[in-house]
């Protein structure tokens, strides 16, 4: 096996050192010109492109370089760009901007377009709006600027842009038309790019079309099909080869099309598309290149290059080996850059991290068969990474149905509680966190950095705790929270303080915008070796006689938002987490914590994109893995959870309806739902403050829906974000609503 091609489908983007975040930051801030932006882009592309070529990738890409987010690069290419922030008085980059985080100037005042999760990953795009005066045409011209861009440095890359499907699929239609009614113009679009492009000197076009992996209707086919046949006589008409790359799964349900509709390439992910390998020893057509997504470009770990050859050897024996380039499986913008960057953890740890960079070495090796690095990587692979951890082994062998299963039956455990806590109707709470003001953070950071003690420190928050606690007893709530002051984030927070993580220096991956985010990484087995935030919430309780809510994060959030162990089964890990969550739960109730909230925020984050996946790839394991958490408490231990724009069963669960009309309460009624529930009453991603009235009426169309007996009232998230006087003001109001309900019923 040996002298294959290699592709990559996207870079990172942000800059090593996060550069564009920083050069942006001071754009906004009028500090730089938008010529010292382009700057910093393009020294940022230059960059990737440099390694790439190190690297002797055969297929490099252009165009995958954004300034924001490559789905609103693609709206600016196609005029899919509402009237509102064209007629703004701005140039095309700023009136870009404008489209992604909103304007508010001399010039006007708009909102941005919405922003929703990139498929399985923690990466978020803008959603293109449609209406029918939209007319999609083609306007930009980055693809082409960029392939030049490439070929003055002397690499011939391969101009590559989100696909018509994915593009209008992905697209909000404000008005009559739909997908369907844009195909022609589409397809118009695009072939002018491939003319364009091809008198620029390309060979290739790349049309990057993850939406196929979703499920796809019988419209989708169609629609996806009246697309391709047309547009492939015509980029092939321009003289260009064309690609067809997917990735975040498999393409089951348009597979027999992909292959009959003549692309010069298809890309195929064989990580997490569960069925790759079945459908290409199904068919493959002859004389078309198969990159092959062998590398998983979603997580940090060495790929093992003896499984990667076995699959190799597989895909080969499939469609030839003169038609396998090696490739990762997605992007690379969903890894950080490098593990060089790294410089406190040891190499002993590092050398089983392959970041981008290190990613692409492997293709290489991969595709060169190179001898000494396939003995090199087997002699990692040889000896275990990590020793297991015996006394989590043991507790994983021990486990029974009956550690996930909560008694005495709901019922019985409502009458004992409601004796226990005696709450009014309409009970009202908070999410948890309260403003984490400058002060808050400067506290955290001076402990961090040693220049207070610990005593310090701790005298610095309980302070804060006791302000809080007395805030909301004069606001009238009636379950208190602690505030969350010691947090800096939810799930690094416990990553830190729990045995089993380990944290990089500059791991950073983009998640919206030029915003990154370093997931900790699941190292070894997990496990808890003291209490974790026991004393904070003791210390919360002794300050009141209302319930004070102890505040933990889930196991199945904490691992959405990390980079997971790849030796180790998903369940297995959400498990162990689960494991010291669990004795977290029993260590609270133990300290006379009468309600605990859970917070499962990320459940739905690494939901399969397929329905039909969600329960055995999933919800099998994610949902076991919460209820481990908290089955074993009292009757009398009240369990919360919360979980940002999420559904789901059992306990007392608060969930921010607030933004998306309520519509999951239609779904709770239909799957008979007895839990109680606090829809949020207000949106917290916004100053605003909601009046009582507004409440009032949220709450009316909330009991519409559900029994009122069961109705929470709080708002719909987090306040930590949010200033101090806005919150008093929003809680008050709060409040009041919720004795204007008692007093209605
Ligand atoms: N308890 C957390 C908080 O209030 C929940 C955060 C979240 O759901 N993202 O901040
Ligand atoms: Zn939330």
């Amino acid at each position: 096996m040996s002298n294959k091609q290699t592709s990559v489908i996207g870079f990172p983007r942000i800059g090593k050192n996060r550069e564009l975040k920083f050069a942006s930051e001071k754009f906004f801030k009028g500090e730089i010109s938008e010529a010292e932006l382009q700057k910093v882009a393009a020294e940022i592309r230059q960059y990737g492109w440099k390694k790439q070529r190190e690297a002797n990738i055969s297929f490099i890409p252009s165009n995958d370089f954004s300034f924001y987010d490559n789905v609103l690069d693609t709206a600016f290419l196609l005029n899919v760009i509402p009237a509102r922030y064209q007629e703004l008085n701005l140039s095309v980059l700023e009136k870009y901007f404008a489209a992604a985080h909103g304007y508010q100037g001399e010039k006007g005042d708009v909102k941005a377009l919405p922003m929703k999760k990139w498929f399985n990953t923690n990466y978020h795009y803008i959603v293109p709006e449609i209406d029918d005066a939209t007319e999609l045409k083609l306007v930009g011209n980055k693809p082409v600027q960029e392939f030049i861009e490439t070929k003055l440095v002397g690499i011939e890359s391969v101009p590559t842009v989100i696909g018509a499907y994915t593009f209008l699929r992905l697209a909000r239609y404000n008005g009559q038309k739909k997908a369907k009614d844009f195909v022609a113009a589409a397809i118009d679009a695009y072939a002018k790019l491939a003319d364009q492009l091809a008198t620029a000197g390309a060979k290739w076009i790349s049309f990057a079309e993850p939406a196929l992996v979703f499920d796809v209707t019988a419209e989708e086919r169609e629609l996806f099909k009246s697309i391709y046949v047309e547009l492939v006589k015509k980029v092939r008409a321009a003289g260009l080869k064309i690609a067809l790359q997917t990735y975040f799964g498999d393409i089951r349900d348009v597979y027999q099309d992909v292959v009959a509709l003549g692309f010069d390439a298809i890309g195929l992910d064989f990580v997490e598309g569960l069925k790759s390998l079945e459908l290409v020893k199904s068919g493959f057509p002859k004389n078309t290149l198969l990159l092959a997504g062998v590398v998983n470009g979603k997580n940090i770990w060495r790929a093992d290059y003896a499984q990667k050859n076995a699959l190799l050897a597989e895909i080969v024996s499939a469609v030839g080996a003169e038609n396998v380039v090696v490739g990762t499986s997605c992007s690379l913008l969903h890894v950080p850059y490098t593990v060089a960057a790294e410089q406190k953890l040891p190499a002993e740890t590092l050398r089983h991290f392959a970041f981008a960079e290190e990613k692409l070495v492997e293709l290489a090796e991969l595709a060169s068969g190179d001898v000494a690095a396939l003995a090199q990587n087997k002699a990692l692979f040889a000896t275990p990474r990590v020793q297991a951890n015996a006394k989590v082994q043991a507790e994983l062998a021990a486990l029974t149905a009956a550690d996930f299963e909560r008694k005495p039956s709901r019922l019985e455990r409502r009458s004992v509680q409601k004796e226990e806590f005696k709450l009014p109707a309409f009970p009202t709470t908070t999410i948890g966190s309260f403003p984490q003001t400058a002060e808050v953070r400067a506290n955290r950071a001076a402990f961090r950095k040693g220049e207070i003690s610990k005593e310090q420190y701790v005298e610095f928050n309980r302070k804060k705790i006791a302000e809080c606690i007395k805030l909301q007893e004069e606001i009238g709530l009636d379950v208190i929270v602690h505030g969350e002051f010691e947090r800096n984030d939810m799930v690094e927070y416990f990553g830190t303080k729990i045995d089993g993580f380990i944290f990089t220096q500059n791991a950073w991956v983009q998640s919206y915008g030029t915003r990154c985010v370093k997931p900790p990484v699941v190292w070894g087995d997990v496990s808890r070796s003291a209490p974790i935030t026991v004393e904070w919430s003791v210390f919360a309780q002794s300050c009141t006689k209302k319930p004070v809510k102890g505040m933990l994060t889930g196991p199945v959030t904490i691992l959405n938002w990390s980079f997971p162990r790849e030796d180790v089964s998903l369940k297995v890990q959400a498990q162990e987490i689960g494991f010291a969550i669990r004795d977290e739960v029993l260590d609270l109730e133990k300290n006379g914590i009468r309600i605990i909230q859970i917070d499962e925020a990320a459940l739905r984050e690494k939901l399969p994109l397929r329905k039909s996946d969600w329960h055995k790839e999933y919800l099998d394991w994610a949902i076991p893995a919460f209820r481990l958490v908290h089955a074993k408490v009292k009757p009398e231990t009240q369990i919360h959870t919360h979980m940002c724009y999420s559904e789901f069963n059992d306990i007392v669960i608060t969930f921010e309806a607030s933004r998306s009309d309520l519509k999951l309460l239609d779904a709770l009624n239909e799957a008979k739902f007895e839990t109680q529930v606090g829809p949020g009453v207000y949106d917290i991603h916004s100053p605003r403050v909601p009046s009582e009235q507004e409440i009032v009426d949220a709450l009316h169309k909330i009991i519409a829906k559900v029994p009122q007996q069961n109705v929470w009232v709080n708002p719909d998230c987090g306040l930590k974000t949010r200033g101090e006087t806005e919150t008093t003001a929003s809680l008050k109001n709060l409040v009041a609503a919720a004795k204007k309900l008692r007093a209605e019923s």
